[in-house]
């Protein structure tokens, strides 16, 4: 038993040392691609938001990125990664304009990438910089969410807090991720510079086999109702669990009930049709 045990420690510590030596050149190589997954108003159907989603090909295969970025945050090279996504994501903002239509892009921002210094001049920077390479007079802060984690809040430095609030200044919106899973405390919600929240797959998968976490949903809407927040509730698979999100009056859907994450060109080709 424990001989086993040692050989699957000693089979992942391989691998993850593997994925890290490879993921350092995944972006010369052209191995990493953005992939956007819609946001739907569940009563017209109409997709106004999309989440910008990492995907990594590498030698014939695909590696999550629920193992690939804890690599990547461990080692830092999230840092470099974060900022190749964040200009993927102009490329697409600017793309989805010519097309004289509107998308609020969301981007997944890591609690490490937080931690690098000079921060701030990386963010404005990489939308101002690419913006206006793609066209862009005046970046359009207002089409990004940055999605953040529970444990960035937590961290509780006055530089996050004063980034944060520095960047919803100009317009990004600022989006809880996962929301609930984590241990922070509701008073954040209220401290922090926060617009949107995100009810965690999780909660919306249970729903069907636990009536408890329809009440823990219900809270989560009255909630962000009062304090004026906005709501996706993301992995909506099924037309019960639509029919419930649709009841609460939710006004924003993510999940396989209308669409997977998809690449550029599938994600623009449907923008295109769209009224
Ligand atoms: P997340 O931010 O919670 O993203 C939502 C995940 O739920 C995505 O998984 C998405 O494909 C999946 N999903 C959406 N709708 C459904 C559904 O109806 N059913 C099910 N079963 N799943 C659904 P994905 O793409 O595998 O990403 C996993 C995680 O990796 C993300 O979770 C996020 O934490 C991280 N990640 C992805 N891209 C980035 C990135 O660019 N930067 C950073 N820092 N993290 C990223
Ligand atoms: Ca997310
Ligand atoms: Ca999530
Ligand atoms: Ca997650």
């Amino acid at each position: 038993c424990f001989e086993y045990f040692n050989q699957t420690i000693q089979l992942e510590t391989e691998r993850t040392a593997k994925l890290h030596y490879h993921l350092k050149n995944a972006i010369i190589l052209n191995e990493l691609e953005l992939y956007f997954q819609p946001i739907v108003d569940p009563n017209t159907t109409e997709i106004n938001k999309a989440e910008a989603l990492l995907r990594w090909h590498h030698d014939g295969q695909f590696i999550s990125p629920d193992e690939f970025i804890p690599i990547a945050e461990k080692s830092g090279l999230i840092v470099e990664i974060g900022e190749w996504v964040r200009a993927e994501v102009v490329k697409m903002i600017s793309a989805v304009q010519s097309l004289n239509k509107s998308i609020c892009f969301s981007i997944n921002v890591s609690t490490i990438e937080f931690c690098t210094n000079e921060l701030q001049n990386r963010f404005l920077q990489s939308f101002e910089k690419v913006s206006q390479s793609s066209g862009l007079s005046d970046f359009p802060y207002h089409l990004v969410t940055l999605e953040i984690t529970e444990s960035l809040m937590m961290n509780q430095q006055q530089a996050v807090y004063d980034l944060l609030a520095l960047l919803r200044k100009r317009g990004v919106n600022i989006s809880i991720d996962d929301f609930g899973t984590g241990y922070s405390s509701l008073s954040y919600l209220v401290n922090f510079p926060v617009d949107q929240i995100k009810i965690d797959k999780a909660f919306i998968q249970q729903i069907e086999t636990d009536e408890r976490h329809k009440a823990l949903i219900e809270a989560i809407v009255s909630m962000s109702n009062s304090l004026d927040l906005s709501l996706v509730a993301e992995g909506v698979e099924t037309q019960e669990q639509l029919d419930f999100i649709k009841q609460l009056k939710i006004p924003a859907v993510q999940g396989y009930y209308y669409y997977k994450p998809m690449p550029t060109d599938e994600f623009l080709a449907i923008i295109s049709q769209q009224e």
